[in-house]
């Protein structure tokens, strides 16, 4: 699909994408820039490119396609550097989880002849790093692209098709409206297991120990969400603000509501409660964007 492709940044996310567009065939090069020489050093062993570079502004000349994958605080400084080097008629996108600011921050720094085709692969695990990554991470989940009004209609089809290439379903639509879906079906839920895990470890009545020798009662699945990269999570948090606030005032809202239920011994509200909530995991494995095995068949 494409001559060259950059990689900027190369974790989870940047190297699942390059063992995969390698698998599939999808470019003849692929340049990976990363900040630590440790971090670049790593992604050589692994054969994960064509190409390695400190400099991000190398990486980009001449690709056809350039995508941002470091966590979203550092967008604008990587922008800075390799927007002089981008190629006139390259696609621009990104993997970051958070949409509207992307847009916000990338657009004024774009140049003439770039498009700017946002993505999120709503895709991912708690591992951080580019041994982290595998090439069947994208295959049957689902690609959000949040391009503005106006952008290249080709560009928005060619990464469309790139991501189908990968093994993603794709969907279209508007970065704010992506920053509330993801609010409530990634940030908040991101939010409560930080939170339920640090509550835990901070009791005093209850020992560390004990906390994490019964853990399978369900706080060791908090855990699991609970144990993903601090920089990435820190950074969605500073950047899709409103969008969390809104959702976390209807949470707490209900939890409030739930505390009643519990208070007043009202088992009716409790039992209403979680039949629709077990309904609703049914469904995501129905939709098949979760299998029902012990291990959630989680493949790493
Ligand atoms: P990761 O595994 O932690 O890798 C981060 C990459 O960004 C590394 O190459 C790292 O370089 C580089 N980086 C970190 N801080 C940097 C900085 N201050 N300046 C320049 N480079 C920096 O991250 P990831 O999980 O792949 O996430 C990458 C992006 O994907 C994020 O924007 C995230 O929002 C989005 N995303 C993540 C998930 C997920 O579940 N993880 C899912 C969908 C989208 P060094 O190692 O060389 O320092």
């Amino acid at each position: 699909m494409f001559n060259k492709i950059a990689l900027i940044g190369i974790g989870l996310i940047g190297s699942s994408i390059a063992l995969a567009a390698r698998q599939k065939n999808l470019a003849k090069n692929i340049a990976i820039s990363t900040r630590s020489e440790k971090t670049l050093a790593e992604a050589k062993a692994l054969n994960l490119g064509t190409s390695y570079h400190s400099d991000a502004k190398e990486a980009v000349i001449d690709a056809d396609l350039v995508i941002l994958c470091t966590p979203v605080g550092v967008f604008e400084i990587i922008m800075q550097q390799i927007a002089p080097n981008l190629k006139k008629g390259a696609i621009l996108s990104d993997v970051g989880s958070v949409k509207e600011h992307v847009q916000k921050v990338i657009t004024p720094l774009l140049p003439k002849g770039v498009d700017f085709v946002p993505a999120h692969p709503m895709a991912g695990t708690e591992y951080s790093g580019p041994k982290a990554g595998f090439p069947s991470l994208f295959e049957g989940r689902w690609c959000m692209l949040t391009p503005a009004k106006g952008v290249n209609e080709k560009a928005v089809k060619t990464l469309g098709e790139f991501w189908q290439a990968l093994g993603s379903n794709i969907e279209i639509m508007e970065a704010k409206h992506h920053d509330l879906v993801v609010a409530i079906t990634s940030h908040v839920p991101h939010l409560i297991a930080y939170n339920i895990v640090g509550t835990a470890s901070e009791l005093e009545n209850v020992s560390k120990s004990e906390v994490i020798k019964y853990s399978a009662g369900g706080f060791r699945d908090f855990t699991r969400i609970a144990a993903s990269d601090p920089i990435m999570w820190r950074d969605v948090f500073l950047t899709n603000r409103d969008a969390v606030l809104d959702m976390l005032g209807r949470f707490l809202g209900d939890l409030d509501e739930l505390k009643s239920a519990v208070e007043r011994g009202d088992g009716q509200a409790l039992e209403e409660l979680f039949t629709r909530t077990r309904a609703i995991r049914k469904s995501i494995i129905d939709a098949g964007q979760e299998t029902d095995v012990v291990d959630f068949g989680r493949k790493v």
